[in-house]
């Protein structure tokens, strides 16, 4: 990096936001303008991957004009972003001239075997990596021998040519530090452990790759829509071992100050937003929360409690996702877990009240009858929504306010006060964990639902 230029910066916290239909850009600026209100500065990053873009039949440059319609309608004056999310080598060229920032997926190429020579040359150069070291703030030291580097470089090496390769042509098209770099790996199979993130992070640095966020697999599954399912307090540990691992790497490796953890699939996991908060406040860190999903589905649940045609049309995007789950599940696989014996039938869905559909779909763990099967699957099922999208875009428009009301209390409420802003002290003992089966929360305590 020329530490002369003047390069654009991702601030401290951000949240990806993703708005499937376009609808909602304003009602999740807002969210972050309460943050900002309670003295806690969140950017908005509008994300879209080519893959929802393909399924929506979307272009990216309707992300952009959304976003700016809101920023302008709000008079919101502080940074956002729009995160072409996903990209890959063959897919970044339509964003090119609508994004500023980059989320380089190389997840793919993760296992594949460099060339002859390329480990042995890659541990040769970095001794510095097998030995031991003594992290600040890392639960344990590091203990890396060169087989080590080398098994990790195996696994690595061509992903991160992959990172660099994508970053170059971005670069190339729109001037270098114009614009955010983010690398994801967290569509793997395995997560990476803190060892195998630091010698990531000391290959794209030596390939040249100034990113400011890095979405690793962390341990335990992150489905989209619901909790964390795993082991909470190992989480937190390698959580916070991951941070120190990125503080190293920025001072060794020289990789921009400001590099940060970005979680993916972060939204509804309020298992962990407690633990990563303290991590984030004991160690001054950032963080990127990336969540994409939830707001499609606040949008869906917003017609479900409209009643009348708002919930036929639910029942209807339900009945034809589960005769089409394979299909629509088998883009997310790494990333939901639906018990097919537990989806509801669809004729069962079709006799629901608005409320009976809304308590099954809504996020309350504490609720008995919230299945988070069903709300997997609609999760992933927006295509359905966009083969009917003169219908479902009405339906949206005729209860605008509702949904966009809980579209925010939603952002807020449940993601951005618990990381970022802190929870109020009735609140700290809300029984958010999947876990917890009784309903102690105090309903003037309630964070978002209406
Ligand atoms: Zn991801």
């Amino acid at each position: 990096m020329d530490p002369s230029r003047s390069w654009l910066r991702l601030a401290k916290f951000s949240l990806g936001v993703g708005d499937r239909f376009g609808q909602q850009a304003q009602a999740q600026l807002r969210a972050c303008r309460m943050a900002a209100e309670h003295g806690v500065e969140v950017v908005p990053v509008w994300n879209k991957s080519n893959r929802e873009h393909l399924i929506v039949g979307s272009e990216p440059a309707s992300v952009r004009a959304a976003a700016a319609a809101a920023v302008r309608e709000l008079g919101w004056e502080k940074p956002w972003h729009v995160d072409a999310d996903h990209i890959r080598l063959d897919t970044v060229d339509r964003f090119l001239a609508h994004a500023d920032f980059f989320t380089l997926d190389v997840a793919d190429a993760v296992g594949k075997p460099p060339g002859a020579g390329a480990i042995e040359a890659f541990a040769g150069r970095h001794p510095e990596l097998a030995r031991r070291l003594d992290l600040p703030g890392a639960a344990a030291p590091l203990h890396a021998t060169r087989a080590d580097v080398e098994r990790i470089a195996r696994e690595y090496l061509v992903a991160v040519q992959e990172a660099a390769a994508i970053y170059r042509r971005i670069a190339a098209a729109n001037g270098e530090g114009r614009f955010i770099t983010e690398v994801s790996i967290d569509e793997t199979e395995r997560p990476q452990t803190p060892l195998e993130l630091l010698v990531i992070l000391a290959a794209l640095a030596e390939a040249r790759v100034p990113l400011q966020t890095i979405a690793p697999k962390f341990t335990g599954r992150f489905n989209k829509g619901v909790d964390y399912v795993g082991d909470v307090a190992q989480f937190e540990r390698e959580f916070s071992d991951d941070l120190a691992v990125l503080a190293f790497a920025v001072k060794t490796f020289g990789l921009p100050a400001n590099l940060k953890l970005s979680v993916h699939s972060g939204s509804d996991k309020f298992a962990l937003y407690p633990p990563i908060r303290r991590v984030l406040q004991r160690r001054d860190a950032g963080l990127h929360l990336k969540t994409a999903g939830t707001t499609w589905l606040e949008e869906l649940l917003g017609l479900a409690k409209a009643g009348g045609k708002g919930l036929a049309l639910a029942k209807e995007i339900y009945a034809e996702a589960v005769e089409r789950r394979d299909e629509l599940c088998a883009p997310y696989a790494a990333v939901i877990d639906i018990d097919r014996a537990r989806l509801p039938k669809a004729g069962v869905v079709a006799t629901w009240t608005s409320e009976q559909f809304a308590s099954a779909l809504r996020h309350d763990p504490a609720n008995s009858v919230f299945n988070p099967h069903l709300r997997q699957l609609l999760h992933v099922a927006y295509k359905l929504a966009a083969t009917r999208s003169e219908r479902y875009l009405k339906s949206v428009a005729d209860c605008r306010a509702t949904i966009a009301r809980n579209v925010t209390a939603n952002l807020y409420g449940r993601h951005l006060k618990p990381l970022f802003v802190g929870l109020d002290e009735c609140e700290e003992s809300v029984p958010l964990s999947p876990t917890a089966n009784s309903r102690r929360r105090p309903n003037d305590c309630r964070a978002s639902d209406p």
